[in-house]
């Protein structure tokens, strides 16, 4: 299974790992990603609407990746944002990338970022939207009305 966004710092230890993590509410044990096929066709599209019905739910692209969200607290992360099982925590917590944690890094570099059905609709209806063709000016706009003025 590929997973990405799990990425967690040494809870323990010395280095600026240390004290990043104390000074961060936990947010990479909050939530995981995991990638889904990239939607091409109108049904695709719809099952994509159908993830974004849900709470907790959200999905995003990034290098042309597309990956669903999934906002869920992990059950060992104890009330002062501490890994309870950090001994025996899962090789996924283990194989974190300091650099480009979610609090370090501060950018998520997201494509796109679909936080609800309404937003994918949005993108959709935009898609859909006819470009105009290279160099051909754009319609003229509509002329204000102006209140004769009297002379
Ligand atoms: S998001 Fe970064 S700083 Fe926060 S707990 Fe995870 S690894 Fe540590
Ligand atoms: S097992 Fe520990 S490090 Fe892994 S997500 Fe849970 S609290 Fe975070």
């Amino acid at each position: 299974m590929r997973t990405r966004r799990k990425q967690h710092a040494r809870l323990e230890g010395n280095g600026p790992a240390k004290i990043l993590c104390r000074q961060c509410a936990g947010l990479c044990c909050r939530y995981f990603a995991l990638p889904i096929d990239t939607p091409k066709t109108r049904a695709d599209f719809d099952d994509v609407r159908w993830y974004l019905a849900h709470e907790g739910i959200s999905v995003f692209v990034e290098d042309g990746d597309w990956y669903l969200n999934i906002a869920a607290r992990c059950r060992f992360l104890d009330p002062d944002n501490r890994c309870g099982i950090y001994p025996r925590r899962p090789r996924i917590c283990r194989g974190y990338e300091h650099d480009a944690c979610d609090f370090h890094s501060g950018d998520y570099g997201y494509e796109l970022h679909f936080t609800c059905l309404e937003d994918l609709d949005d993108h959709l209806a935009r898609r859909r939207r006819p470009k105009r063709p290279r160099g051909k000016p754009a319609p003229p706009r509509p002329q204000k009305k102006r209140t004769p003025t009297r002379t």
